[in-house]
């Protein structure tokens, strides 16, 4: 990541602002009393006891946002040059929809991974079976709530962050069984809100089923850069098996013109876009 030290301060305080009105919204959340509450049905409470005592005795670990996942670019016998484009949605009071952005990448059939939460689908049903109908797009997880997921409340940027175990699981699992109950697919990844987490929240991904993904390259949508400057960020970063971070849920953002930049660049260096989950494409 080469992010100069003030990048990384102007993006806590633009993140801290960005999130700021989030905060002050009363938007339930924390356990069954939230929007979900049809979610905690028997079945899933008994199962969330056991992953539970599963990982009672576990430490939380370190907190970071950079997690060691398991990668399968570096597959020796993968000869594609690859990167990975990934956008999330995160809801709550940011839940448009940059349909210019995902026009785009139909037109220039560039196949994306879209991390989306339990609050983005909600506000966008429509919008959201499309996108998991089109071949082009995988769907993956963003947690149901955009919360932060801690198994000790830590959080970031001021963002909403799950308070426990019990949490982090309920942001995992119910948005996990939400996007495979409506797509038929269930997600194969997990990208926490702002992608920091614990080792034990990563743990927990994996014990259901889950892998978490944090990112190689920042394009800076989140700091409102402009498309000139996104491109910039995406082409220096670029690498076999990198992983971009962008964000489809606003439409005033400039990820639209940081592709239409940074793309033609890309295919020229001979890169291939793929979506995570073909990763081990061969
Ligand atoms: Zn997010």
């Amino acid at each position: 990541m080469g992010m100069s030290l003030i990048s990384r301060i102007f993006f806590a305080v633009f993140a801290a602002a960005f999130l700021l009105g989030a905060a002050s919204q009363a938007r339930p959340r924390g356990d069954e009393r939230n929007a979900f509450s049809s979610y905690y049905t028997p079945e899933y409470l008994a199962y969330k006891e056991r992953i539970m005592a599963e990982f009672a005795k576990a430490k939380p670990g370190k907190f970071s946002e950079f997690v060691k996942y398991r990668r399968k670019d570096n597959d020796k016998s993968m000869d594609q040059k690859v990167i990975a484009l990934t956008f999330d949605a995160c809801g709550g009071n940011h839940s448009g929809y940059n349909a210019a952005l995902i026009e785009y990448l139909r037109k220039e059939q560039i196949p994306a991974t879209l991390f989306v939460t339990g609050i983005w689908i909600e506000k966008n049903k429509e919008t959201f079976q499309q996108l998991a109908r089109d071949p082009l797009f995988e769907i993956e997880n963003h947690g149901l709530m955009h919360r932060l997921c801690s198994t000790e409340g830590k959080t970031k940027y001021g963002v909403h962050a799950t308070r426990n175990l019990g949490d982090v699981i309920d942001e995992m699992e119910l948005c996990a069984r939400k996007i495979a109950q409506l797509t038929g697919r269930r997600p194969i990844f997990f990208r926490s809100a702002t992608a920091y987490s614990d080792e034990l929240a990563n743990k927990v991904a994996e014990r259901l089923g889950m892998e978490v993904v944090s990112y190689d390259i920042l394009a800076g949508d989140a700091m409102k850069a402009s498309g000139k400057t996104m491109s910039r960020n995406i082409l220096n970063g670029a690498r076999h098996g990198a992983v971009v971070i962008m964000h489809f849920n606003h439409p005033e953002l400039q990820e639209k013109q940081a592709l239409e930049l940074s793309v033609p660049e890309l295919r020229r260096r001979g890169y291939n876009f793929i979506k995570l989950e073909d990763f081990s494409i061969k």
